[in-house]
């Protein structure tokens, strides 16, 4: 009876790992339902990224054809600069993000990296050129080391660590019983979300893409995890092109453009000083999360 079960059992093991594979995707990119699939035509060339500029040209979008959600960006991201992407809750910060990794098509406009419309590149070599550092970062159920390496094929335990101590989280691992050999998921270690997104860096450090999105996660962190976290996206995103969707304004302080998404549309955009002096929308969210910091800390006091 044991060997008619044995193989019902195996299909089982395909049926979750497939299915955990979905969930993964699916919460990578904060997708509820599943989108329509993306194809690449056939013989589609392989992106060849150069200097990674990135051009947003009157895209247009929406999740269903009845409400357009991005009405006409426009935006370029030069090679080597951080772009931070900021805006009310809604604004369709994050449908930019997943836009650039194609898992949508715009309905109008187009995208280009390097002059190249990412619609007419393989996906697979789109995907390995960037590399996305997601809000809210699903683990595999496996150990931690398994989550870093995931990163790239082959990578070696050294090359593990390295990317480790870059994303601030190697001291975390090594003071683990088990170290990288630790469970995380289900049954095992519970990460919280400054160290799972700490995780997530690591493993794109690994990637080393030439152009990184960093999606902030929307859930507050301790400020010093925030601040750790904030000044390790420094460090990775140094000479690389970046876009970062953010939440708190502390974070594109000195991002080389800040665009101001409201309605759709790019309502402001310029460096953190030029929009403070233009007193517009940036200015009102600036002021409003200053008096909110001041009143936790008086509140803490
Ligand atoms: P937040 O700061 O809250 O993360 P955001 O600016 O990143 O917001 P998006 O996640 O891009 O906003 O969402 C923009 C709009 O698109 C929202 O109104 C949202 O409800 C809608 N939306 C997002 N994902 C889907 C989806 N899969 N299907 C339908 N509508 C969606």
């Amino acid at each position: 009876l044991a060997q008619l079960f044995r193989p019902l059992d195996m299909l089982g093991w395909v049926y979750r790992t497939i299915r955990q594979g979905l969930i993964d995707m699916e919460a990578m990119f904060g997708i509820v339902d599943t989108p329509q699939e993306v194809r690449d035509a056939p013989d589609a060339p392989d992106l060849q990224v150069s200097a990674g500029h990135i051009r947003f040209e009157d895209v247009r979008f929406g999740y269903e054809p009845e409400r357009e959600i991005l009405k006409g960006i426009d935006l370029e991201v030069k090679p080597g600069t951080m772009v931070a992407v900021v805006g009310p809750s809604g604004a369709g910060k994050s449908t930019l993000s997943r836009l650039l990794f194609r898992f949508y098509e715009p309905t109008g406009g187009r995208i280009l990296i390097d002059g190249q419309d990412i619609s007419e590149v393989s996906q697979a070599s789109l995907r390995q050129a960037l590399g996305i550092v997601p809000q809210d970062s699903v683990l595999f159920n496996d150990t931690i080391g398994y989550n870093i390496g995931y990163g790239r094929d082959g990578a070696s335990q050294d090359e593990i660590e390295g990317a480790a101590r870059g994303a601030a989280i190697h001291d975390f691992i090594a003071a683990l019983p088990q170290g990288y050999a630790s469970q995380v998921g289900e049954r095992g270690l519970k990460l919280s979300g400054g160290e799972k997104q700490r995780v997530a860096i690591a493993r794109t450090l690994l990637k080393n893409p030439p152009i990184l999105i960093f999606d902030e996660a929307t859930s507050a962190l301790d400020s010093r995890t925030e601040a750790a976290i904030q000044e390790t996206l420094r460090s990775v995103a140094a000479r690389k092109t970046s876009v970062v969707i953010a939440h708190r304004l502390s974070t594109v302080v000195d991002a080389d453009q800040i665009v101001v998404l409201h309605e759709g549309q790019v309502a402001e955009r310029g460096t953190h000083a030029q929009l403070l002096r233009r007193n517009g929308l940036y200015a009102e969210m600036w002021n409003r999360q200053q008096s909110e910091r001041d009143e936790e800390a008086e509140a803490a006091e």
